[in-house]
């Protein structure tokens, strides 16, 4: 996280000091690092440099526009999951020629904007999706590209929501299943197989789930050209763990070295889908303490984000850092471990003021007794976090700050309270 680091007690991105950024735009507030996702997009290219990488970068994951136009401009290609996101790529000036399309269940309309886009190829989940992207296809006088998504069956070790290679996963077709569909795929005209595609989970830490995953794709590569298919694309998804709490996530060189040799020896390009290893780490959620309270023994820190702003928390019980944007004194930056007993800390429930149990950033996390108007920053907050975020409690959305050095650009500017009743109708 060397891109949000601690000088003197205060929390920068970059080289900008985040209590001034929260005073100029407002809490709560997400904060980007341009560096730190040009880094790992960059440490991507690097690391599999012998398969000559398409970065296709999952949206999903962060998919504000002043993001994308940032990574389009270095050549970065997309993930899509549906319609919008390709409107998305078009608007930031994304080449679709480099943009996947991904999901179990595309529409007609969403297969042939992809088809007039001219997308690289579509991920196909299912053996009906093949037969109606063929058929819309060929009522548009055009070829669909496509890649079948398999099923590898590994088990990534990962939260249940978030696995999706195992066998009884909604997505993909397991690998009997798929190289049937490849046999009848075979002399339907309006389809060219160009590609293989599996995606195993995400918040992968460790390389043996892709190990095994990229083993079985070589041999299923290898099949499919057999049958005739013209395979170029060895497409390995997206899925890389980043670091939550300290260093629970390999390096993406280790990543590297176990998927690299598979694909090269099936002579295929190699295609990727990284959505949080790229965006996590790159963005902090930052608020401001409105109220504290004790309950019992219970210790309440209420601050003015919510479950609405970020829902990782209460939708995965997921872990993010919290600690304060200004250090009280005697504190180090934001501790390691916060397993550990930590001296001038005490339990306390961050909450946000949504009217549900379940709106919680952290629950009895070590942190400082803290006064009203104190900000605090949630680390690691830059993958599924805005993207995620809801109106409920008709609270407007956050505003988005994009930092590059000393400069902070709003890509995306805070909601008015016209902008949340705009659809509504008396
Ligand atoms: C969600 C998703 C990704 C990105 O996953 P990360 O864990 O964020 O890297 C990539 N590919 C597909 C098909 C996905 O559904």
């Amino acid at each position: 996280m060397d891109h949000f680091h601690y000088r003197g007690g205060q929390l920068y991105c970059e080289d900008l000091p985040v209590a001034d950024l929260a005073e100029q735009f407002g809490t709560p507030l997400y904060v980007y690092s341009q560096a730190a996702f040009l880094d790992t997009f960059n440490a991507l290219r690097t690391a599999f440099a012998a398969v000559d990488p398409l970065i296709c970068y999952a949206m999903k994951a962060n998919s504000n526009l002043g993001i994308l136009k940032m990574l389009a401009e270095r050549g970065s290609g997309f993930d899509v999951v549906s319609g919008g996101e390709l409107y998305r790529v078009v608007a930031a000036g994304g080449d679709p020629g480099k943009t996947v399309f991904a999901g179990v269940g595309k529409t007609d309309e969403e297969i042939e904007e992809a088809l007039v886009a001219g997308v690289l190829m579509f991920n196909v989940e299912s053996e009906e999706e093949l037969e109606n992207i063929a058929r819309v296809a060929s009522q548009a006088g055009k070829v669909a590209p496509i890649a079948l998504r398999v099923n590898p069956d590994v088990d990534p070790k990962t939260h249940r929501y978030i696995s999706t290679g195992k066998k009884e996963s909604k997505f993909g077709m397991d690998i009997d299943r798929a190289l049937r569909v490849a046999e009848s795929a075979v002399k339907i005209p309006s389809l060219t197989m160009i590609g293989m595609h599996m995606h195993i989970g995400s918040q992968i830490t460790t390389v043996e789930p892709y190990a095994g995953a990229v083993a079985k794709g070589v041999d299923i590569i290898e099949k499919l050209r057999k049958m005739g298919h013209p395979v170029r694309w060895y497409n390995v998804g997206g899925g890389f763990g980043i670091d939550y709490k300290a260093h629970e996530a390999k390096p993406i060189q280790a990543f590297a070295d176990v998927i690299v040799p598979a694909v090269q020896s099936t002579g295929c390009r190699l295609a990727m889908e990284p959505g949080r290893v790229m965006s996590g780490n790159a963005g902090i959620l930052v608020s401001r303490v409105l109220y504290t309270k004790q309950s019992g023994e219970k210790r309440f820190l209420i601050q003015d984000a919510a479950m609405n702003d970020l829902i990782r928390p209460a939708l995965y019980e997921s872990f993010h850092k919290i600690w304060p944007v200004s250090v009280p004194s005697g504190l180090p930056a934001p501790p390691d471990d916060f397993e550990g007993a930590i001296a001038g800390t005490d339990p306390w429930d961050v909450v946000g003021p949504v009217c549900e149990s379940g709106d919680f950033l952290a629950k009895d996390r070590a942190l400082p007794r803290l006064e009203r108007g104190a900000l605090l920053a949630t680390f690691s907050a830059g993958a599924y976090g805005m993207v995620m975020a809801s109106n409920y409690n008709t609270r407007p959305r956050a505003a988005e700050v994009l930092v590059e050095g000393t400069n902070a650009r709003l890509v995306r500017r805070r909601e008015t309270y016209d902008d949340l009743i705009l659809q509504e109708r008396l």
